[in-house]
């Protein structure tokens, strides 16, 4: 069977509660007849409250940027997954490479994110993806498979197959450089062929996003890719039109 494609969103941090809710008021109309893609928007955790009102029934799902690994006590600034998941929000993002070089997210506490996740009733997306530097070090895959078999370390084989992997190379992160969708289906059939230690379901199941600067303008030979199975997308999700416009590229 198929996977069905997914397109995420991730809006770092912009939109703040008011703007929120009129860029998923304007998604809510431009993805109206959207019924073959899967689709999620991760806003600010401020203004999730708005876009999940906003986005109720409307089949577009919200995500989490993160979470910490604890349910709840002493630390200060943190949200939860049980908090977010109160919200109505079904995935959590685990590793974006901005939480990983910003933030001092290692392998093991992204680890325990997954983890927290699924212990709070949210779908991981679990984001991977080399440095410009290891890329010409030619160290790409020894660092998604250690990205790899950090970040899902533990988890049972079901668990596995629920979580969603996004391949977004750093140096194509909000830069854009988008790595050629021959290059982006390289890394990707690594994953697949890495998820084959797992039963032959798992990798037949899991979705890889391919995240760095798609755009409408190269989503669709991105898309086209037998091992890319939707995108995560920064910038270009912060205007409906070009987000719909990727959504559409996906069924193409
Ligand atoms: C991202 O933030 O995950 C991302 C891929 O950003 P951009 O599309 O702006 O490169």
């Amino acid at each position: 069977m198929a996977r069905r494609p997914f397109i995420a969103g991730n809006w770092k941090m912009n939109k703040g509660p008011n703007e929120a809710d009129e860029l998923a008021r304007e998604l809510k109309s431009a993805l109206a007849g959207n019924t073959a893609v899967d689709v999620a928007v991760a806003p600010p955790s401020i203004s999730i409250p708005a876009v999940a009102a906003r986005l109720q029934h409307t089949g577009i799902q919200v995500a989490a940027q993160d979470l910490h690994p604890q349910v709840s006590g002493a630390f200060t600034g943190q949200i939860s997954g049980e908090m977010i998941r109160q919200l109505g929000v079904a995935y959590a993002l685990c590793g974006h490479s901005e939480r990983r070089a910003l933030f001092g997210d290692t392998d093991v506490i992204v680890n325990a994110k997954v983890k927290a996740a699924f212990r709070a009733g949210l779908l991981p997306v679990l984001c991977v993806g080399e440095t410009l530097e290891q890329r010409d070090g030619g160290q790409v895959e020894a660092v998604i498979e250690a990205q790899l078999s950090g970040g899902l370390e533990g988890l049972e084989a079901d668990q596995v197959a629920a979580v969603t992997l996004a391949y977004e190379p750093v140096w194509a992160i909000g830069t854009g450089r988008t790595a050629s969708p021959a290059q982006a289906q390289e890394v990707h059939a690594f994953i697949r062929g890495w998820l084959g230690r797992y039963p032959d379901y798992v990798a037949r199941t899991v979705r890889i996003q391919y995240g760095g600067s798609v755009k409408p303008g190269n989503a669709a030979e991105l898309l086209a890719q037998p091992d890319i199975d939707g995108a995560l997308v920064g910038g270009a999700a912060l205007n409906a039109e070009s987000f719909a416009a990727i959504v559409a590229a996906a069924t193409a």
